[in-house]
């Protein structure tokens, strides 16, 4: 793959870069059609497909993370996607059965609240893989979902601090009709819990219309009614709800337009997050 690159950069062509887990749907497409966007006909957009076992806890659902690679081949040769790069764990992480994988990158102010706090080690996780997927596909630009967007900021950090020479463009959330963010574990979302796990977007819209009317909201008691709301729904369980400021991930005690949320929510066993700007 990087011997690919190298080639492509020498011919002068931009080089776009989507890295997935899998498991496509819409949101993950039109990823790559803006990918394809930043860097033209004459670019070359590749797609990453790799479930990266370091972001997962050993209680998560890495062994049962849903995969169909032939589907997702035929949604990219569809797309015209240039490369499609499906690595093995062996060649991602050479060494780590027999315990030598030993470099991590670990950012250390933005991943501490939120997903940090409730997944310990899961950004150090995608840090890592990511500047090893850069590393390798070389890319001019990257694309990220905005429906992971402490990812997307901890991404844009340590870019920066680590002087990557990729562009980061973070792309907004696709959602269903009844306004569930698109995402692979929607697959786990049978019979009833498909309508309850449109309880994260009325969460959303609550406090959308909340912060609307009133200007500024003490986020506690905000956060207390949310809580509220989706306990009402019976295979709903509340991780967190937090307000913020969307530059920083800094959690703000007054809630009012322009701030950020975020939220998670187990619906069932499976673990949903949203957020949206305010
Ligand atoms: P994943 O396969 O879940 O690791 O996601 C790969 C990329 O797709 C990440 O940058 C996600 O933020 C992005 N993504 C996931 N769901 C959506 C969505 N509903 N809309 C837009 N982008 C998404």
């Amino acid at each position: 793959m990087q011997r690919l690159a190298r080639k492509w950069q020498r011919t002068g062509a931009r080089i776009g870069f989507v890295p997935t887990m899998g498991y496509l749907h819409a949101g993950h497409l039109s990823l790559m059609k803006r990918a394809r966007q930043a860097v033209g006909k004459n670019g070359k957009v590749v797609v990453s497909i790799y479930v990266n076992p370091t972001q997962f806890a050993p209680t998560e659902d890495l062994s049962k993370y849903p995969r169909d690679l032939k589907h997702d081949l035929k949604l990219l040769r569809e797309l015209k996607v240039d490369v499609v790069f499906t690595p093995s764990d062996s060649e991602m992480y050479p060494g780590k059965a027999e315990n030598r994988f030993s470099t991590y990158i670990v950012e250390e102010k933005l991943s501490r609240t939120m997903e940090g706090a409730s997944r310990p080690s899961h950004f150090r996780g995608v840090a890592t893989i990511v500047a090893k997927l850069f590393n390798i596909v070389l890319p001019d630009v990257a694309v990220f979902g905005q429906k992971d967007f402490q990812q997307a900021a901890i991404i844009k950090r340590m870019v920066c601090d680590l002087n990557f020479p990729v562009k980061i463009i973070v792309a907004p959330t696709l959602r269903e009709a009844d306004g569930l963010a698109m995402s692979s574990r929607n697959k786990y979302l049978t019979g009833d819990l498909r309508r309850q796990a449109t309880v994260l977007w009325r969460a959303i819209q609550t406090t959308q219309t909340i912060v609307k009317k009133s200007g500024t909201f003490p986020a506690a008691k905000l956060k207390a009614e949310l809580k509220r709301l989706i306990e009402s729904e019976p295979d709903a369980r509340f991780d967190y709800v937090e307000f913020f400021e969307p530059d920083t991930l800094t959690p703000v005690s007054k809630v009012t337009r322009g701030m950020h949320m975020a939220l998670a929510v187990f619906i069932g066993k499976t673990r949903l997050i949203d957020n949206a700007q305010l």
